[in-house]
């Protein structure tokens, strides 16, 4: 199909769909995701990330929250982002 998320990242969810290793877990943690939580984590595949990723944007980062962002870092005992989070880009 074209993709560009290394396969052996993935697993079968189902006859028509993948997902990435270790996000079926009881405590899910994607096999790209590299790091600590809330310390220096980033994912590790950013360019070759799954469409479903590139999907979910950091809240405030495009000027509106996100609630899949912000669901995810409260799971993980993190604040939220806010606006302040995003200083604004000073053109010279
Ligand atoms: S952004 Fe990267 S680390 Fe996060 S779920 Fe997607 S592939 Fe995994």
């Amino acid at each position: 199909m074209g993709g560009v998320v290394p396969p052996e990242l993935t697993e079968t969810l189902d006859p028509h769909r993948l997902v990435m290793r270790g996000t079926r877990a009881y405590q899910p943690r994607c096999v790209g995701l590299k790091g600590t939580l809330g310390k220096d984590a980033l994912c590790g595949i950013y360019e070759r990330r799954p469409s479903v990723c590139r999907e979910v944007e950091p809240s405030w980062e495009f000027g509106r929250p996100s609630a899949q962002c912000d669901k995810a870092r409260i799971a993980h005992g993190l604040p939220v982002l806010t606006p302040a989070d995003w200083p604004a880009v000073v053109e010279a």
